[in-house]
């Protein structure tokens, strides 16, 4: 079940990213490469500063983190530091802030865009981190 709720809010979250991509790519196609550059590094950013150290990376909820993480060297889990916390929600940040200047012309993929990523962070609060290995994680609560 936990694994049905990780792929779905992955989903919702991919979802969000395509419909912006496709947003800024009716304005300007040169704008979409670079989202789509910045969200890959992002996603990638939070992976190693993050995923990395996770010590139930190998059963991840979410499938996609966990096997990216599992690419690169294993980091001993343990509480995050301030920087690694800092580059995640940058992360985070770039991948949901950055397209607001496109989506602000066409409202309903702006409302569209918002929805996706809300449900997607809420089954993630309320369907994983409960229930998450990750003891360390600042949303994990039991
Ligand atoms: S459970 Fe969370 S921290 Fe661990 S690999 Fe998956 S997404 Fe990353």
């Amino acid at each position: 079940m936990k694994k049905r709720y990780g792929i779905l809010s992955m989903l919702c979250l991919l979802f969000a990213v395509f419909l912006a991509l496709f947003q800024i790519y009716t304005q300007h196609s040169g704008w979409a490469l670079v989202y789509l550059l910045l969200s890959a590094a992002s996603g990638l950013m939070i992976v190693l500063a993050f995923c990395t150290k996770c010590p139930v990376k190998s059963d991840c909820a979410h499938v996609l983190p966990g096997r990216t993480a599992r690419l690169f060297k294993d980091r001993n889990p343990g509480p995050y530091t301030r920087s690694e916390l800092l580059i995640t929600f940058i992360g985070m940040g770039m991948i949901i802030l950055f397209p607001q200047i496109w989506l602000i012309h066409n409202l309903i993929h702006l409302f569209l865009f918002w929805l996706l990523t809300i449900i997607g962070l809420i089954l993630i609060v309320r369907k994983i981190c409960h229930s998450c290995g990750n003891i360390d994680c600042p949303f994990h609560s039991s």
